[in-house]
């Protein structure tokens, strides 16, 4: 079956049984956020226990503190009423295995799929590709739990978050299911 066909029929048996969701309000009733990777592999609502309605999930590639994440954190706080935030990222990010450079030669190469070996990314397509990927900043991730500290750090520092709400960084561990916290990154998180 077709991905479009699986989609839309698991979506018919989901509201199927929708029963009570109908209800929920639009504020997040734990009154939580979590910016988190866009990988697969990564389930907010299994690994933190979420139900609809609980809380905001905000994803990009690396769960990095971009300035549309923080955009999206700021409405969860001032707007939808979020008390508390945290940051995971995990083991094994895709965003570890290119930088800027690689990313910029690759969509030069071509616009086609490239592929991970041992040596990290590399284009298999035909061109052209487009030099546009030279302009952007992919917030790739040089040290795991760095990049933790550092996004945490910059919500923590930007004008339109408040001292009172905790920030929490955690690295999931793709091999076990577990969030580790990051102690420096919950530490430059700290309320005040
Ligand atoms: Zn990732």
């Amino acid at each position: 079956m077709a991905v479009l066909d699986e989609v839309l029929s698991a979506n018919g048996q989901y509201a199927a049984s929708f029963g009570a969701k109908s209800e929920l309000s639009l504020p997040p009733a734990r009154r939580f956020a979590i910016l988190t990777c866009m990988d697969a592999r990564l389930d907010p609502a299994k690994y933190a226990g979420l139900s609809e309605g609980d809380a905001h999930v905000i994803r990009n590639a690396g769960g990095r503190a971009s300035d549309d994440a923080i955009r999206s954190l700021v409405i969860s706080y001032k707007l939808l009423g979020t008390q508390e935030w945290f940051v995971v990222h995990h083991t094994n990010c895709g965003m570890e295995f290119f930088d800027d450079e690689r990313m910029g030669e690759l969509l030069a190469q071509s616009l086609e799929t490239a592929e991970l070996g041992p040596d990290g990314f590399r284009d298999i397509g035909s061109g052209p590709g487009s030099t546009e990927g030279k302009q952007i900043d992919w917030l790739t991730i040089a040290d795991a739990e760095q990049s933790v500290v550092d996004d945490v750090s910059r919500i923590r520092s930007h004008p339109l978050v408040p001292p009172r709400i905790p920030i929490y960084g955690y690295i999931y561990d793709v091999k076990t299911g577990r969030l580790v916290e990051i102690s420096d990154a919950t530490e430059a998180g700290r309320p005040s």
